[in-house]
């Protein structure tokens, strides 16, 4: 049932990436306390364009800081589905998803059918 995928490659890769999604939460949360103690200082005067910009910087910082908890948490249920051996198995109908969806997303629980279903049109 289980595919015969070269695990110790994928995991190397979800490492990777964790490591990467990891410094991206601290690169924002550092951004945020900044904004923060910026907000703070910005009470004292009154510039609305500067306070839309700020608003708008910590939105997107908010946006990243999303994708990157989302992110680490499929990463960290496809290392679990690789303790269990499950890895490469979508998690709807247990089929096979193809290497090459894995090499683009490692961290892909759910083959593209599965994905497209559960995304809606
Ligand atoms: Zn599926």
């Amino acid at each position: 049932m289980a595919q015969n995928l070269d695990t110790n490659r994928y995991r190397e890769m979800l490492d990777k990436e964790r490591a990467r999604m990891q410094h991206q939460m601290r690169a924002t949360e550092i951004k945020e306390s900044q904004s923060d103690a910026l907000s703070e200082l910005s009470d004292y005067d009154d510039h609305p364009a500067d306070v839309a910009n700020e608003t708008f910087e910590r939105e997107k910082e908010r946006t990243l800081r999303g994708t990157a908890r989302a992110t680490l948490d499929r990463i960290e249920a496809a290392l679990g589905k690789m303790e269990r051996g499950t890895y490469g198995l979508c998690d709807i109908c247990g089929k096979a998803i193809p290497p090459g969806r894995l090499d683009a997303v490692p961290y892909a629980t759910l083959c593209v059918k599965c994905q497209a279903d559960v995304e809606g049109p």
